[in-house]
């Protein structure tokens, strides 16, 4: 697995969790955003253990880039 691409689909509560587990990655103000420029591939464990956690599942992945 090598993590390329991570985005947020629509339904996204503004939990917090994600930015919890991962604040390198996730921002969350009024709805969950992906931080432009970085390096998924060093977060992967904390990317993936959010997507398992968001409790609406809207947070997805891929290890291609667009
Ligand atoms: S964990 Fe899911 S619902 Fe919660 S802020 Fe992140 S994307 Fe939104």
């Amino acid at each position: 697995m090598a993590i390329k691409k991570v985005w947020i689909e629509e339904g996204c509560t503004a939990c917090g969790l994600c930015e919890s587990i991962c604040p390198e990655v996730f921002v969350v103000e009024d709805e969950a955003t992906v931080i432009d420029g970085v390096d998924f591939s060093q977060y992967e464990s904390e990317i993936i253990d959010s997507a398992e956690s968001c409790p609406v599942e809207v947070i997805k992945y891929d290890e291609k880039p667009d």
